[in-house]
């Protein structure tokens, strides 16, 4: 199982008690830019990664979300959707 994804290191979270502004209508979800895949978390500890492992998106409770990346800027390895 050694190319499972989930066997890396996430070297990179960022996490919040809150979301920026108002959590109506967010949905909990971001694409990652290494591979396009959408990954969204519906509820808390829904942790789940995209198809190429890169990025891994928790939480979904209301108010509270957690992004990893492996490594480098955020901003270059997934992006937030509406
Ligand atoms: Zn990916």
């Amino acid at each position: 199982m050694s190319k499972d994804p989930r066997s890396k290191a996430v070297l990179g979270t960022t996490q919040s008690k809150q979301w920026p502004g108002s959590w109506d209508g967010k949905r909990n979800r971001i694409q990652c830019l290494k591979c396009d895949d959408v990954i969204e978390a519906r509820h808390q500890h829904d942790f789940k990664y995209c198809k190429c492992g890169f990025v891994n998106i928790d939480g979904g409770a209301c108010g509270h979300w957690r992004r990893g990346w492996k490594e480098g800027d955020p901003k270059a390895a997934y992006k937030e959707l509406p």
